[in-house]
């Protein structure tokens, strides 16, 4: 996998929008009832309260991500805002370390 940051079409914002939107719909869905059920996070694999629960994008919306079931991950806030605030790359090494 490429780790340029231009490597990829940027999705204009009515494509994010609609992703967001779709998103959303699946969140009130049955699947993403049992996705959250263990109340597990997926990167770190804490327990996770069910209100602290957050849907991330495993491959994010802005580098062309789409909001489909297999992208979609419940996590805990303390993920999900870690994953915003690292490059990708940065992300990957510390996932890298999570597994070992
Ligand atoms: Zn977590």
């Amino acid at each position: 996998m490429a780790h340029d940051f231009l490597d990829f079409d940027a999705p204009d914002e009515t494509e994010i929008r609609r992703e967001k939107e779709k998103a959303k719909a699946l969140r009130k869905t049955r699947w993403w009832q049992q996705k959250t059920g263990p109340g597990i996070c997926y990167y770190c694999r804490k327990k996770v309260l069910y209100r602290q629960i957050t849907m991330d994008h495993l491959v994010p919306l802005a580098r062309g991500g789409r909001s489909t079931k297999d992208n979609l991950v419940p996590c805990c806030k303390t993920c999900n805002n870690l994953k915003k605030s690292m490059m990708p790359l940065e992300w990957e090494e510390y996932m890298e370390k999570m597994k070992k």
